[in-house]
């Protein structure tokens, strides 16, 4: 998008959940590399992991571990990451930039990739709930999601932004004809997420709340 006054008078805001509101990165790192294991590959560390893990992740699984059925990694990550000990935490100025749109009326939803259970069951537990009038989670390609989330509560392709940490929910936006906005508090560093042309690619939700939705 050419301005960013845009930005400021978004009045429907579709967010990512995995490295945008919240750290999940330690169950699905620790999840990741039980999948690694069962297949006898290497397991990654956390920066390896954001170097090079990708969405949609069934692309990056036929990479790794070619010719392995969804079904069979889902038999492996699902367990190990619902058995997960490792926290997941509400990123730094998520809070405020949720409590921010809510008071300015914006219409919010989440659009992730992680299960259905998974995200209902970490909003509840951090407070985070009540900001979405719907999550859409367990979604394996988001781009595929985007129209029928638009369509399903009407939301007008110039009044909605998606925010996300991923090239795959920059591509999404993009498939939805709506704006886009790249966090660098996740899973893809700068340079990658660069490559997907936001329209805006901010630090953090406080750099955007001061810059965009003072
Ligand atoms: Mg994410």
């Amino acid at each position: 998008m050419s301005d960013h006054m845009g930005h400021r008078h978004a009045k429907n805001i579709i967010f990512d959940w995995s490295g945008t509101l919240v750290d999940d990165l330690p169950p699905v790192l620790e999840a990741t590399n039980a999948v690694m294991r069962a297949f006898g590959k290497p397991e990654l560390s956390r920066e390896q992991f954001r170097r090079e893990f990708r969405l949609p992740f069934m692309h990056w699984y036929e990479e790794v571990l070619p010719g392995v059925p969804l079904k069979e990694l889902d038999k492996v990550f699902l367990p190990a990451y619902a058995a997960s000990q490792q926290p997941v935490t509400v990123l730094p100025h998520a809070l405020k930039f949720l409590e921010s749109c809510a008071t300015a009326g914006r219409r919010m939803f989440v659009l992730s990739s992680a299960p259905q259970y998974a995200v209902e069951e970490q909003a509840e537990a951090l407070g985070l709930k009540h900001f979405f009038e719907r999550i859409w989670a367990g979604v394996v390609d988001k781009r595929t999601q985007i129209k029928p989330l638009l369509d399903t509560h009407g939301l007008l392709q110039q009044d909605t932004l998606m925010i996300g940490d991923m090239r795959h929910d920059m591509h999404t936006a993009r498939a939805g004809g709506i704006h886009a906005v790249a966090v660098l508090t996740g899973y893809e560093y700068e340079e990658a997420i660069a490559t997907s042309e936001p329209d805006l690619m901010v630090r953090d939700l406080g750099e955007l709340h001061a810059l965009h939705f003072p």
